[in-house]
């Protein structure tokens, strides 16, 4: 028996596990490529967010390891007081001119840049219009900032622009925020419509564009890119740690604004840099990318095969419209199980529950990725048709 003080949490534990909304972890004991080693055993990868197959590319790895032979393992200080690397600045500009904007700041997480950029722009004086579904990363960010958080629903200008009338006159500022790609349901944000209404109301912009980034825009470079809107979004934020196959967020758009935050954010201020290995394969993800296309095309030529597939199986694959493929199951023991018979059969595919999707509305999320043959496609689209006819879900 725990402590008297402790015993709640002994009762919190078990009320997660009596709504099967208790996390086990699994353990990866190998790259994450097509296939990867989960608890001991080797199965098909269709779970991270590899989406380019970059984490293992040996440009990347190759460029980690020069880059701990050149500065060695940690920048032992925030990038304010002795923390700035080379690499590190080499990296922003790199990701400005990609992603066509005039400076960029590169933080820790993608999580963090969400903290970071919000909280110097704005404050208890002002209003933040929240789309409902934005990343958690957003929702602390925007409390963090103690700005009025107005939530508007997902990916609606209209109540948008009715939520701006009703409460931007009781504030100095307002600013609005969503995600690029929704992580969950893989849909866009109708980020040109957003763009309109705010400019009206000279309301700030800021996307979260974590799952877009080499993924939607022409070559990977964005959502703002994906709609043409070079110049007009205040802040995009975004992060190695997907697509790029690494770690680490960035703040990026007009120079201004990132200078600003550059001199405000209290991740940046208060926290070390990353690494200078992460940093330099974070540089060579960006090079590969400014290259060449292939990866990109790949991915997408990926996603409308698997889609198309599963569709055909009868599977309800929501609302998304990039690689990020939610099978729509509903309860969260049939997603748990769905998950774990797709598991004995060798493919690793997660089950979703609440809190990371509403309640009811539990899936299994396929990501697809550029690392997939058409044979591990073919192989994955044959499992889900074997365990979705036995657990009754297709016919
Ligand atoms: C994954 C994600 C993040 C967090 O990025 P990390 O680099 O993993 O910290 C932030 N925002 C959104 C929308 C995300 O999907």
């Amino acid at each position: 028996m725990p402590e008297a003080k402790l015993r709640w949490i002994e009762d919190e534990l078990a009320a997660l596990k009596e709504q099967s909304l208790f996390i086990n972890l699994r353990t990866i004991e190998s790259p994450a490529g097509a296939w990867m080693v989960v608890d001991g055993k080797r199965v098909l990868n269709l779970c991270t967010n590899n989406y380019l197959g970059l984490a293992n590319d040996p440009r990347l790895v190759q460029a980690a390891k020069a880059a701990l032979d050149c500065f060695g393992a940690g920048p032992t200080a925030v990038r304010t007081i002795a923390g700035t690397l080379s690499l590190h600045r080499e990296l922003e500009q790199a990701m400005a001119e990609f992603k066509n904007v005039e400076d960029a700041l590169y933080v820790q997480a993608g999580f963090l840049a969400n903290q970071a950029a919000l909280a110097p722009l704005v404050g208890p004086e002002d209003v933040i219009f929240s789309d409902r579904l934005n990343h958690a990363s957003i929702i602390d960010g925007a409390r963090l900032s103690r700005a009025k958080i107005i939530v508007y629903e997902h990916n609606d200008p209209a109540d948008l622009e009715a939520k701006i009338k009703e409460h931007l006159p009781q504030y100095r500022r307002g600013l609005m925020v969503t995600d690029g790609v929704f992580s969950m349901d893989g849909d866009l944000a109708p980020l040109d419509q957003l763009y309109e209404v705010c400019e009206r109301y000279a309301v700030l912009t800021m996307v979260d564009d974590a799952h877009g980034e080499g993924v939607v825009g022409r070559g990977g470079r964005g959502i703002v890119d994906h709609f043409g809107l070079h110049g007009k979004f205040d802040v995009e934020i975004g992060t190695f740690s997907k697509a790029f196959g690494v770690v680490g967020g960035i703040i990026a758009g007009k120079k201004l604004i990132v200078d600003y935050i550059r001199q405000k954010a209290r991740p940046f201020l208060f926290s070390s840099a990353v690494t200078p290995a992460d940093t330099a394969a974070c540089l060579a993800a960006v090079h590969a990318l400014s290259e060449s296309t292939e990866l990109v095309d790949r991915l997408w030529q990926n996603t409308r095969y698997f889609k198309g597939e599963m569709k055909a199986l009868g599977f309800d694959t929501g609302q998304s419209v990039t690689p990020i493929t939610p099978v729509m199951l509903g309860d969260v023991k049939l997603a748990k199980e769905f998950s774990r018979q797709l598991f004995e059969r060798g493919v690793f595919a997660m089950a979703l529950g609440f809190p990371t999707v509403p309640k009811g509305l539990a899936r299994i999320r396929v990501m697809v990725s550029a690392a997939l043959t058409r044979e591990d496609l073919d192989f994955g689209l044959e499992q889900f048709k074997a365990v979705g006819r036995g657990l009754g879900v297709v016919g």
